[in-house]
């Protein structure tokens, strides 16, 4: 058989392992996923902009004190000393409303996405997987197809 006979038969992808959706919620008060071990944040220009003038600051000002830039240019948001979120106050996120895509898809990242086993592993670092509210597959992958990761 060809090539070509096998992709004019070839069955449709195969449903993602959270088919039926699965559960999360924020949990009140928790911080965990913005700070306590290294990381990266990525940010796209625009978002640097859009936190910018969020804080009513200069995008220039708001990099000096709040970006770092790797030798490729790719920019992140700094860490304190703890690993914690630059942008993470006694409150929570100082910036919520303008927080990068990054943090607005948590935990919905291709790597906790991958398997069912990684997603139950996640539970170590968020309490709120599990919980709360259902979501629905077609989000999820919409989510995971629009993420422009590091
Ligand atoms: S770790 Fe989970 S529950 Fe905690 S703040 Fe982050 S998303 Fe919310
Ligand atoms: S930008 Fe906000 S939501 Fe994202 S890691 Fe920093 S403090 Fe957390």
């Amino acid at each position: 058989m060809s090539d070509d006979a096998v992709s004019e038969t070839a069955e449709p992808s195969e449903a993602p392992w959270f088919a039926e959706g699965v559960r999360f919620s924020c949990v009140a008060g928790c911080r965990r996923c913005c700070g306590g071990a290294p990381g990266d944040v990525w940010v796209t220009e625009e978002e640097i902009a859009a936190i910018a003038a969020f804080m009513k600051l200069s995008v220039e000002d708001f990099e000096r004190s709040y970006v770092r830039r790797y030798a490729s240019g790719k920019p992140s948001l700094r860490e304190r000393r703890n690993h914690d979120c630059i942008l993470l106050d006694e409150k929570g996120c100082s910036v919520y409303a303008a927080r990068p895509k990054q943090c607005r898809d948590y935990p919905f990242w291709p790597e906790v996405m991958d398997t069912p086993f990684a997603w139950l592993a996640e539970r170590n670092r968020c309490p709120g997987i599990g919980e709360g509210e259902l979501h629905d597959a077609p989000k999820i992958v919409d989510m995971l197809k629009t993420q422009k990761r590091g």
